[in-house]
């Protein structure tokens, strides 16, 4: 039961902390830790503290499962990269299915042509 880094909201009590990433938010969350794989996907979140999201991660790839506090600029970067990731995938897709529907309606085309397919093709 090794419970993750719980990185509590710091009180900010005027003292600012040395590491303040503000202005370049950073999205690697797509990013496998373990294989590299940009295929990582969010299988469950929730709130944690006012700005920040609790984010379970998981590679499709080699099955890594992570978990991490992320806050919501990042999320919000993390999801723009996602949908990418989506649109782009449902390109290929498009493309693919496309490319596969020209091939079989130009089979089919070429068969009538030249007469290859004749209604007793659809008798059993
Ligand atoms: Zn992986």
């Amino acid at each position: 039961m090794a419970e993750p880094n719980n990185n509590k909201r710091d009180s900010t009590d005027g003292q600012s902390g040395g590491t303040n990433t503000a202005g370049a938010v950073r999205c690697d969350l797509h990013i496998c830790p373990t294989c590299g794989s940009d295929f990582v996907f969010p299988t469950d979140w929730e709130p944690s503290g006012s700005a920040h999201w609790r984010v379970s991660l998981r590679c499709p790839e080699c099955e890594w499962i992570g978990e991490g506090v992320y806050a919501q600029d990042q999320l919000d970067e993390y999801d723009r990269i996602l949908d990418l990731g989506t649109e782009s995938l449902i390109d290929d897709l498009k493309v693919l299915t496309r490319s596969n529907m020209e091939n079989e309606i130009s089979a089919f085309a070429r068969a009538l042509e030249v007469n290859l397919i004749i209604p007793d093709d659809f008798v059993g």
